[in-house]
């Protein structure tokens, strides 16, 4: 439950103080709103910095219905530089990397050449299946719940294995409609992850999205936060927006999960080093 000084957080003019980190821009072809909008938005609410994860380009052809193409990847970072300057927030400049089989060999040359402030890696496919989109839902219907998610968390863990990323964005995205597996089959599948996350120095995002879809559930759950803070894996606060009006939302309530678990500090990052900053209010 929200305590009485949780409540107040909603108001728009709250100093929330926590930086959002997972903003899209219209470049991916599946989000709405200048990459300025966003900014406002985030400076209305008090938000002291921002970084742009755009879904990274790549030259294999994975899919491309949902990304910059490479030639567009100038056009990114003018946009991101055009908003750069005196005025609050800050204006950081990442990617979020969505992992294909393969995607090591170009990302590991292409990352480090292009002065990110953070690189987020998420998994949205399954032997090319986009389990997470609402148009192959139906998909989960005849699949096998828990097999699922260990193939997710094989690929999870072979990304994380590449070292090639600072954080984990929506760590548990297979639950987006639901499905979830026994409590016991998680904690074993996301233990080997976790444990790999914490010894490359990686951390993992409070994604508020899931809030907006079917789960209705910050990514990652309360259990397998709690999982990562034994391992004193770093986090960090993304909305995961695809429209200005997401920027910073649900703050409060990633806030709040991320203290009962027992989180003290989240990390802030700037050219891909971290440092960790006290909670608010804590
Ligand atoms: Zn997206
Ligand atoms: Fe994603
Ligand atoms: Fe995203
Ligand atoms: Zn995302």
């Amino acid at each position: 439950m929200l305590n009485s000084k949780l409540q107040t957080l909603g108001t728009p003019n709250f100093q929330l103080m926590l930086p959002d980190y997972h903003i899209h821009t219209p470049l991916c072809n599946h989000a709405t709103g200048d990459p300025e909008e966003y900014r406002g938005a985030a400076g209305k609410m008090g938000i002291p910095q921002i970084c742009f994860t755009d879904h990274a380009p790549n030259p294999d052809g994975y899919d491309p219905a949902h990304r910059m193409t490479l030639g567009d990847f100038p056009s990114y970072r003018e946009m991101i530089e055009a908003l750069r300057g005196g005025r609050s927030p800050e204006v950081l400049m990442g990617v979020e990397v969505d992992y294909y089989e393969g995607c090591e060999r170009f990302m590991a040359k292409w990352l480090p050449a292009q002065d990110f402030d953070f690189v987020i890696g998420s998994v949205h496919f399954i032997e090319g299946w986009g389990f997470d989109n609402p148009e192959e839902r139906h998909i989960w219907d005849s699949s096998d719940i828990t097999a699922t998610w260990r193939k997710y968390f094989k690929l999870m863990l072979r990304f994380v294995a590449s070292g090639l990323f600072d954080a984990v964005g929506h760590l548990d995205l297979p639950k987006k409609f639901g499905h979830r597996p026994r409590e016991k089959d998680l904690k074993e599948m996301v233990r080997p992850v976790l444990d790999l996350i914490a010894e490359n120095g990686m951390g993992v995002e409070l994604n508020t999205s899931g809030l907006r879809k079917p789960v209705k559930e910050i990514y990652p759950s309360p259990l397998i936060l709690s999982m990562a803070l034994e391992r004193n894996i770093p986090i960090c606060f993304g909305s995961d927006a695809h429209s200005p009006e997401d920027v910073g939302k649900s703050f409060a309530s990633a806030l709040e999960l991320a203290r009962d678990a027992g989180y003290t500090e989240y990390f802030r990052i700037r050219q891909r080093q971290k440092e960790l900053t006290p909670l608010p209010g804590v």
